[in-house]
């Protein structure tokens, strides 16, 4: 279900929520955007999604793990009270070795997460990704199949 809303102040009223995450690929870090201190900043009028030459707030947004600047930012339409837990569907995982994950790509979208995982296999075939739908297990790069 998509929704038409535009502006951080539309997505405010309507308690969406926003997510960022890092542009640096080795971090991919992604936190809950507050949207009060960024409309605080940018006002309620500023695009939630980047439209071409107009300056956007996630470009100065500046990642708290790796202090790269520049986040990506979507929506995630939830109601769960949780800032670090997003319903995205479908999450790319990326493992190391110690068996801890972080989410590099979650999406509603079957088609994107599919794409996603095929492009981080292809980024570094040797990583640990897995696509899952929720909990369920649908793709392991460590596994010859699944399913
Ligand atoms: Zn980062």
């Amino acid at each position: 279900m998509r929704t038409a809303i535009k502006t951080l102040g539309e997505a405010k009223r309507l308690g969406i929520r926003m997510v960022a995450v890092c542009h640096n690929m080795e971090c991919r870090y992604s936190r809950a955007v507050d949207l009060d201190s960024v409309i605080s900043r940018v006002g309620q009028l500023h695009r939630i999604l980047p439209v071409l030459s107009v300056k956007h707030f996630s470009e100065r947004l500046v990642c708290p793990n790796c202090s790269h600047r520049g986040m990506f930012v979507w929506t995630a339409v939830n109601d769960d009270v949780d800032p670090q837990i997003v319903d995205p569907l479908f999450s790319i995982m990326e493992w190391d070795e110690r068996g801890h994950c972080q989410p590099i790509c979650q999406t509603k979208s079957f088609k994107i997460a599919v794409a996603a995982y095929d492009v981080a296999m292809l980024e570094d075939p040797r990583k640990h990704i897995t696509l899952q739908e929720r909990a369920r297990l649908l793709k392991d790069s460590r596994a010859k199949c699944v399913g």
